[in-house]
């Protein structure tokens, strides 16, 4: 799991950019699923067993993108103004370092501020190529970066940007392979541009027009100093998704993730938010509808280039995946 998760989050995707990701999700998922599709806007569809009368396609998502910048405008000098993809916040941005998908790497500056304790908005940054002028910058408008921050394996706690959403790729991925055989039609999604407004998992979800489906996301935890934001804690099991700004899921499908936890003998939590969504608030609405939940992995510090995961978490949630899917759905 760490090896997968290493490659997986030192791989440069941001939202509406995912072919580089999309081909090591392919690698490792090659002799593991019946069918690999890439649909109009770029998700990825794998699926596993077969279509029958009476049986039950499920849908299950997880987002291969992750936040980045795009530059808008490069000076006479070579710096490079920028606008966010997705949830970036000026407080994780000031001094870090960013990497092109052309390769090239930069650092954030920012104009002169006179407060030391608080941060400028996105507007009045920039990124330094360490070139001085306009013609020497290796990049230009429209080019897109992703944060640049080594992977670190801290014991059971794993830290990287992009944390959101590699780590549920991760266990999509381990749970592919793992499920030998299944008595119902598996579609595992692995969406495009979640970061930006879940735009990719709606449409993949009317394409395929599944029975039921699960995201499979990261959620906050409040188990740091004076947090108490949220029940979930890092290390204590994968999370049932329910609530959320963009959904209420769907409690036949919730209720049959706590039995497949409760039957696969891992710890489970739950999670509720009041900010952010996942891919369940596209797929619920798609089409006629979708009964829809979410499997939650615990992070703190999301969307900061050192998201924190633990690996105990993600086994969890491979192990209570392969526990719902290997037998036959019904809700
Ligand atoms: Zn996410």
């Amino acid at each position: 799991m760490k090896s997968l998760i290493k490659k997986l989050v030192e791989t440069t995707a941001p939202s509406g950019y995912e072919a580089n990701i999309r081909k090591v999700i392919e690698a490792e998922l090659k002799g593991h699923v019946d069918s690999l599709t890439v649909d109009p806007l770029g998700n990825l569809i794998a699926l596993k067993g077969e279509k029958t009368a009476d049986n039950t396609t499920v849908m299950l998502a997880a987002h291969m993108d992750e936040i980045g910048l795009m530059v808008t405008h490069v000076d006479e000098n070579g710096f490079a103004r920028f606008t966010r993809i997705g949830g970036v916040f000026p407080r994780n941005t000031a001094g870090g370092r960013v990497r092109f998908l052309n390769g090239a790497a930069g650092v954030i500056g920012m104009e002169p501020h006179s407060s030391l304790s608080s941060v400028p908005e996105l507007e009045k940054m920039f990124i330094d190529l360490g070139v001085s002028s306009a013609k020497d910058c290796p990049v230009e408008i429209g080019d897109v970066a992703v944060f640049e921050r080594t992977f670190e394996d801290l014991g059971n706690r794993l830290v990287s940007k992009a944390m959101d959403d590699r780590s549920g790729v991760a266990v999509l991925i381990a749970a592919l392979q793992q499920i030998k055989s299944t008595p119902n039609q598996i579609a595992a999604v692995f969406t495009v541009q979640e970061e930006v407004g879940t735009r990719g998992a709606g449409p993949a979800a009317f394409g395929i027009n599944p029975d039921l489906a699960i995201a499979i996301d990261v959620t906050l935890c409040g188990d740091t100093p004076l947090d108490n934001s949220s029940q979930v804690r890092l290390g204590d099991g994968p999370a049932v998704h329910i609530k959320d700004a963009g959904t209420l899921a769907d409690p036949r499908v919730s209720a049959w993730i706590r039995q497949g936890a409760k039957a696969a003998k891992v710890p489970f939590q739950t999670s509720i938010i009041s900010r952010g969504t996942t891919d369940a608030y596209t797929i619920q609405t798609s089409g006629a509808g979708v009964p829809t939940s979410g499997i939650s992995i615990p992070c703190r510090y999301i969307h900061s280039p050192s998201e924190m995961v633990d690996v105990r978490d993600l086994e969890n949630s491979v192990k209570l995946i392969v526990q719902l899917l290997s037998n036959q759905v019904k809700l």
